[in-house]
């Protein structure tokens, strides 16, 4: 009886050892901040991890792109798309054999609605404004599919100080037919003034686009690019790097604009994300 206890005991701790080893994670994870509006971006921090390889991370099988925070620590930086619905997500996170999963949640959000009036060859297009615009689209698709290296250091801020006067995600409903989303926000400004680099990064685009008119886009690596439109002036050129700061153009308004301003957008793993949740990561 005594020899099958310590048998059973045995193979009871093998078990336990296993199981140990295989599920239970021996690392921290945090997702900040836990609860978002869909459109809105997050961090994923692993900290305690003391193996070399860097974490793998996903959410509905969309891969993240880690790197060092400090000793031990890794972060990446994710998105939820403005069409998704609310409720709670499943990321899973691995480091080496070592597995485990962090809830996110997505809360229900309203977005505004807007009327506004344009000319009308800028919101129904001719035949060739329709071509250049499809040429355009096929650029941007290009440049934010594309993964490079981590180039933003820290934080990442407003490229201008005002006020937002068009929010992310806001319903626009164009000469009471067209109905478009505002896929970024757009700031007040003064024809002239200075627009600044969110973050350090490269430029992948300088140049006037239909609706965009002139525009600024920045790498800054790990999938994320900021995008500045509708300015008067530039003050980079392709393939420049900049640091965060640095004057990239001038406020104006060119392309599909009624009025001087900035529109200022973010890409995240090729997702359009509100800018005012990416200004917010504790980065
Ligand atoms: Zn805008």
């Amino acid at each position: 009886m005594k020899i099958y206890t310590t048998i059973s005991g045995f193979f009871a701790s093998v078990l336990l050892f296993f199981f140990t080893y295989t599920f239970v994670s021996a690392f921290q994870v945090e997702v900040s901040p836990y609860e978002i509006s869909p459109g809105d971006a997050f961090i994923i921090t692993v900290a305690d991890a003391k193996t070399s390889p860097l974490p793998d991370a996903s959410l509905n099988g969309k891969p993240f792109y880690f790197s060092s925070c400090g000793k031990d620590c890794f972060i990446a930086v994710g998105a939820v798309g403005l069409e998704t619905k609310p409720g709670a997500y499943t990321i899973h996170v691995s480091v080496g054999e070592k597995k485990t999963n962090v809830d996110l949640v997505v809360r229900h959000t309203r977005f505004p609605t807007q009327r506004l009036t344009l000319p009308e060859e800028r919101v129904f297009l001719s035949r060739e404004n329709l071509k250049r615009v499809e040429l355009e689209d096929e650029r941007l698709k290009a440049i934010f599919e594309t993964t490079t290296d981590r180039l933003w250091r820290g934080k990442f801020v407003l490229p201008l100080e005002h006020d937002v006067t068009t929010k992310f995600g806001t319903k626009r409903i164009i000469n009471k037919k067209k109905i478009s989303v505002h896929r970024g926000i757009d700031i007040k400004g003064k024809d002239g003034e200075e627009v600044r680099s969110s973050n350090s990064g490269r430029v992948v685009l300088a140049e006037e686009l239909f609706f965009g008119g002139n525009t600024v886009i920045l790498d800054h690596g790990q999938g994320i690019y900021t995008v500045y439109m509708h300015l008067s002036k530039f003050n980079v050129k392709h393939q420049d790097i900049v640091s965060k700061g640095d004057v990239i153009g001038f406020v104006g308004s060119t392309g599909r604009s009624s009025n001087s301003h900035l529109h200022f957008g973010v890409k995240v793993l090729n997702i359009n994300v509100n800018p005012v949740s990416v200004v917010g990561l504790g980065l």
